[in-house]
């Protein structure tokens, strides 16, 4: 049987990589090849590129936000009906089972309406200049903008990042993961279904060190924005600093779950293990670490195993599926790492932490280490699958010193019912997003960013949008008395 090829989408059209060469897509439930896709080029980047700036130069679209709404509603329209179809595919390619890829992909055409909204009703700013002066700003896209991103969440990242680059007027070239970048090329369809100029929205696949290095280092790319890695974040914004291009990071993380005594347990143990086994525990807000009093330790340890130990393995096609297999053989060998470290540290495996027998894709049973201390590897470590620790505290103090002692900073929850509590944590805790009594909500409203080694930047929002742009200041003389400066007097005028 001949297999699927997806090609890179540069200039409206699907076209192979310049040397013709593929590498295979494997299929995490089966280990299996599933499909073929283009092996880009540093010259299929300069394609991408060069038609992204043409299209700056042409038509209306960069210049006028008119021209791109109706656009962008059109194009979530559309979006809207294809969720079954690119969830199903979605879910074959990452692994993810299909009953969480239909409920986060039913999300994604809100981010281009928000930002199609944000576009039409943005206000500019007229500044108080001075008497005889109108001040005012403009925003202006970009030009060209790298979009790179990661595997776990192909079509909700880049949506996050796409819907704001592209609502702002700007071109784009966009480098999936190597490992879930074929739904990506069902976006571009749609897009140019929808009317996005071609050369708008480009897509280059490929690997990173080869397509992602060349798009990062390039000079004509004004930002570059990533999710991904905290080392991949540091090189390519080492790159983008080559040029002064600005950079958006989305990074790694550790996120923590804390429980205090007074939340309601049945929540708190349901809340925990959706913290930390969406997606197979593979996102950048798992909650890895869950801290609990330590007078509910033990129990609350057991509670949250035997929930765990309840979790289905499954394809993911099944409907009932809760965890389906890892993304790569490579992902799961990490987990597995891990897993072997925590024992050598002294931890406690409670619960799974082994390839189920007769797997032929990449599973692993969801693992729970009990008697875990701070400084252990794994408790400090981004391990990104499904392994969670927990840990007691002492006192409140003591929670917080412990969630906060982590080179991340990107999200955390605060499980409790005490409202002047609930605030009170959320004000001290280092990271960018805090939930109270939930876990991994999001919208396009509300920004999206990690504090110390979990990024720079944030996405969602109009902050997102603003930093699409440029801001351009007029400055109108209205007065119409004449100036010179050198008209031969001594007076002291305004010259500034
Ligand atoms: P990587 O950092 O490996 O890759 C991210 C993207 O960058 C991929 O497209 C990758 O290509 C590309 N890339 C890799 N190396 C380079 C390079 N030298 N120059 C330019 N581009 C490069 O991340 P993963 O895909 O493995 O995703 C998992 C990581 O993403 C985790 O650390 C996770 O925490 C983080 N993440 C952060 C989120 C946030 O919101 N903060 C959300 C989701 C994930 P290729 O795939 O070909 O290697």
């Amino acid at each position: 049987m001949s297999l699927p090829h997806y090609d890179h989408f540069i200039d409206g059209e699907f076209v192979p990589a310049s040397d013709g060469a593929y590498f295979d897509l494997i299929d995490p439930a089966t280990a299996e090849v599933s499909a073929k896709v283009a092996a880009g080029t540093a010259e299929d980047i300069d394609r991408a590129i060069r038609a992204g700036e043409r299209a700056q130069k042409e038509g209306d679209w960069a210049r006028e936000a008119r021209v791109r709404v109706p656009v962008l509603r059109r194009f979530a329209s559309a979006l809207r009906d294809a969720v079954p179809r690119l969830a199903e595919k979605e879910s074959a390619t990452t692994g993810r089972p299909v009953r969480e890829m239909k409920a986060q992909l039913g999300r994604l055409a809100d981010w281009y309406d928000y930002f199609a909204s944000v576009a039409e009703t943005i206000e500019g700013g007229v500044l108080p200049f001075g008497p005889g002066y109108l001040d005012y700003t403009l925003r202006e896209p970009l030009g060209v903008v790298a979009l790179l991103t990661p595997w776990n969440h192909p079509l909700l990242i880049l949506t996050k990042k796409l819907s704001a680059a592209l609502a702002a007027g700007n071109s784009i070239v966009i480098k999936p993961s190597e490992l879930a970048p074929i739904t990506i090329n069902d976006l571009a369809q749609l897009l140019r279904d929808a009317g996005v100029p071609k050369g708008i929205v480009n897509v280059v696949h490929g690997l990173g060190r080869v397509t992602g290095k060349a798009l990062a280092e390039d000079p004509r790319v004004a930002k570059v924005d990533l999710t991904g890695g905290t080392p991949t974040g540091k090189a390519v914004a080492a790159a983008a600093g080559q040029n002064l291009a600005r950079v958006t990071a989305e990074l790694g993380g550790k996120g923590t779950v804390i429980v205090f005594p007074d939340a309601d347990e049945d929540e708190a143990v349901n809340g925990a293990v959706f913290a930390s086994f969406i997606a197979t525990g593979q996102t950048c807000v798992q909650g890895a670490r869950v801290l609990v009093h330590e007078s509910r330790y033990e129990a609350f340890l057991e509670r949250l195993a035997d929930k765990v130990s309840r979790l289905r393995l499954g394809p993911p096609s099944d409907v009932s599926t809760d965890i389906g297999p890892m993304v790569s053989e490579g992902q799961r060998g990490r987990v597995l790492d891990y897993v072997r470290i925590g024992v050598e540290e002294g931890a406690r495996l409670v619960h799974g932490g082994v390839v189920p027998e007769g797997a032929k894709g990449w599973y692993v049973v969801p693992a729970v280490f009990g008697g875990v201390r701070p400084e252990m590897r794994i408790a400090r470590e981004e391990i990104f699958g499904p392994l969670v620790v927990v840990m007691p505290y002492r006192d409140e103090e003591d929670a917080i010193r412990i969630a906060n002692d982590t080179e991340f900073g990107l999200a955390m929850s605060v499980w409790t019912r005490d409202v002047l509590r609930a605030h009170r944590v959320a004000a001290r805790l280092e990271c960018g997003i805090v939930w109270v009594n939930d876990h991994h909500r999001i919208d396009p409203a509300s920004p999206w960013g990690g504090y110390k080694q979990s990024g720079i930047g944030s996405e969602n929002g109009v902050d997102a949008y603003r930093g699409y742009t440029r801001l351009k200041t007029v400055i109108v003389r209205t007065q119409e008395t004449k100036f010179d400066w050198f008209d031969g007097s001594d007076e002291v005028k305004r010259y500034s």
